[in-house]
Parts: C-alpha cells; structure tokens; sequence
C-alpha cells in the first residue's frame, strides 16, 4: 500500500499537484519545437501545452480511490476508451472486457497490453493489478489528434496518435500504443504511486521512471517469451517513423544511444553516476539520469541469463513494494535490492552478487568491500564475504 501519499514539494495538501507522467520527455519536445518544420513545431508547442494543463489533473492514489472503490473489479478487468480526438476523459467506451477484437490498433492495442502489463503483474508478482486490489485499468486512446505523448494522470492510461495528422515527410511519432512496453510503463506508475511512491523529482523522480522502464520492458520481453540475451531492452521501439535517426527513445542497455536526429537531438541519458546530469529541467533530469540505474537492471539481468523478470524482476519488485520511500535516492535503491536479494536468494548468492556487480557497473557500490570493477568471474563469487561490521 502506499506509504507516502503527498511528495514533500506539495503546497497544498489535497488534491496533491505534481506533473502528470509522459512518456516523451521535455527536452525531446524542446527540441523538436524549435528544430522541427512549422507543423512539428506547432504540434510540439501544443503537445507540452497539453501536459502543462494535466499538471493539475494528477491527484494523489487516495483522492481517487473512493472513485476507484465503486468499481467492484474482481481480477483482470479493462475498459479501453475512445477519446474521437478530444481532450475530455475518459470518453466513449470501446471495448470491454472479454470482448472480442475491435479492428481499431489503438483500442485493441491498449487492450491487450493492458492485459500483458496485468498479467506480468498478477502471475509473476501476485499483484491484482495497480492498487494490488483488482483496481480496473481504464485506458484511453485517440486523445486529441496527432498528440505525441503518452501518460499516466494517476487514474489512467492516455495515449496519443502521434503525428498521423501530418503529411508523411513531417511525421515522426506513430500512435503511442504500438510499443507495449510504453504501455507496461504508464500502467507501473500507477503501481508506484501505490507503493514507495517516489517523489517525480531528482534521483527520486529518476528512480520513478527506471521502475516503468524496467516492468514496461519485462512486460515487452514476457510477452515475446525472451530470456535476458535475446531482448533489444529498448524502451518504445516502433514509435518512431523511419523519419528519425533513432531505433526508441531509450536503451536500457546503452543509454544515450536511442537515437540522435537533427529535429529530435540526441539521446542524452547517463549510463553511469561519473556522467550525471545535473539539471533543473525536466523535473531535476527524471527522464535523462534514469538511464543509470535501467542499466544496472540489465548488466544484472543478462549477468543472471534466463528470463529477467524471473528473478531480477522479483528483486525489483520487492524493493519497490516494500523497501522504498518517497524520497528515496539510488544508493538507497541500491542498497535496497542487495539486502532483497540476499531476503529471496541468500547472502552470497549469485543473484546478490549479480546485484552489486549490476550497480559497480554504473558506479554505484553497494555491500561494502570494494566496488567490483564489474569483471568478476563467476566461479570467484561464492568467496564474497558480506559486509558485517
Ligand atoms: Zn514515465
């Protein structure tokens, strides 16, 4: 359940006012606004005027959730909206469910990784859904026309066109629901809003993001039955048009290599604590230095093999469940994940091992001893003794 509702910048107590979670972030949108031909100028200029306006929307989990109450949703239950290119929601309902397939992509898309993103949840974590209470998960699609962004308001899904609105030269964003880890990472907002409800600031902020990062991209990787070594672990692969010199808009594996465009600039998450990004935009670099811990995540997850969200996914999972706060940083997620990962495998163990040595690649030491320079050989990890004293 949630421990910390009200993030310590609120002025007011209720309703709890801090930015909605979208998936493209500010400086793509900065760039594009000024590097971009008059229409994507103008759609960029409109798309940040959008979620300056959701800003107020957002509202803390308990100030929806006497909403959320009169649904009495037991198990998997999804309702995917048309919002028909407008901006109230969450619009006409387009599929329910259990029914069968629309033929409309982004309805059917939201439906089903809606349904991927539960199932991950449910079967791996034995969550029942974002509030771990069967919360029903509402989606909306076709939110205004050709929008570029896809968020979470703090009740649900709302995901955008892109630019299907513009001649094909000038588009470079598809519909946001064709990447089902995009959809996985709005949906795990939600569920950290109900958990450690990390403040969307800073390396709190920053870590907020990693986490919809990490469980968007297990879902993608559940969903096409690939063990750690065989996923691209790019987040929105298929989002971009062959216009952009770019392959998604963030990679796990290598961050600040996602792309790098004329009209959109370059990638420029960190990989590592020496490259930090110290900045005042995009809410103290919540979408840029995330790039740290997500690849701590994958050298530990491919460092493990098999499937991730088998057990660095549980590691996750439980750190974000039961070990994290609000104000929470990355030493203390580090930290954190190391003593859960002793708690589900063993002091010692390879999967504790596999931890520190996923931080000591990104410059982050946990355990104490000294930082493993990320070369350890397997057969020398049992001689590891755990820090005591
Ligand atoms: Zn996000």
């Amino acid at each position: 359940m949630s421990k910390h509702l009200h993030p310590v910048e609120c002025i007011h107590p209720v309703p709890c006012i801090h930015p909605i979670e979208c998936i493209v972030p500010p400086h793509m949108l900065e760039k594009l606004a000024t590097e971009g031909t008059d229409a994507q100028r103008e759609k960029a200029l409109r798309t940040m005027e959008v979620s300056e306006q959701f800003r107020g929307v957002r509202i803390a989990a308990k100030d929806f959730a006497p909403l959320a109450a009169g649904v009495k949703a037991v198990g998997k239950q999804r309702i995917v909206y048309d919002a028909n290119e407008g901006t109230s929601l969450p619009g006409t309902p387009a599929r329910n469910e259990g029914d069968p397939p629309t033929g409309d992509d982004g309805v059917d898309e939201a439906y089903d990784g809606s349904g991927a993103t539960y199932d991950l949840f449910k079967d791996v974590y034995g969550r029942d859904s974002i509030n771990g209470k069967g919360l029903r998960l509402d989606s909306t699609v076709h939110f205004r026309k050709g929008y570029d962004n896809a968020f979470w308001n703090g009740k649900q899904m709302v995901y955008g066109d892109g630019d299907e609105d513009l001649p094909e030269a000038d588009r470079l964003f598809n519909r946001f629901t064709i990447a089902i880890d995009i959809i996985g990472h709005e949906l795990t907002h939600g569920v950290t809003q109900y958990e450690a409800a990390l403040v969307y600031r800073n390396q709190p902020g920053a870590l907020n993001e990693h986490f919809s990062d990490v469980f968007g991209s297990l879902v993608k990787q559940r969903s096409l039955n690939q063990q750690a070594n065989q996923a691209d672990w790019l987040i929105g692969q298929g989002l971009f048009t062959a216009n952009v010199n770019g392959v998604a808009i963030r990679s796990m594996k290598e961050p600040g290599t996602a792309y790098d465009d004329p009209v959109l600039g370059k990638d420029p998450q960190p990989g590592h604590m020496d490259d930090y990004v110290n900045t005042p935009n995009d809410n103290g670099g919540v979408h840029i230095n995330s790039g740290i811990p997500n690849r701590a995540f994958f050298v530990l997850a491919t460092e493990l093999g098999g499937f991730a969200w088998e057990k660095a996914g549980k590691i996750w999972y439980d750190t974000l469940s039961n070990e994290l706060q609000a104000q929470s940083n990355f030493q203390n997620a580090a930290d954190a994940t190391y003593l859960v990962a002793a708690k589900l495998f063993g002091d010692g163990s390879l999967e504790q091992q596999a931890v520190k040595k996923g931080w000591a690649a990104v410059g982050i030491n946990v355990g104490g001893g000294p930082p493993s320079n990320g070369d350890d050989k397997k057969g020398c990890l049992s001689l590891f003794i755990p820090f005591s004293i």
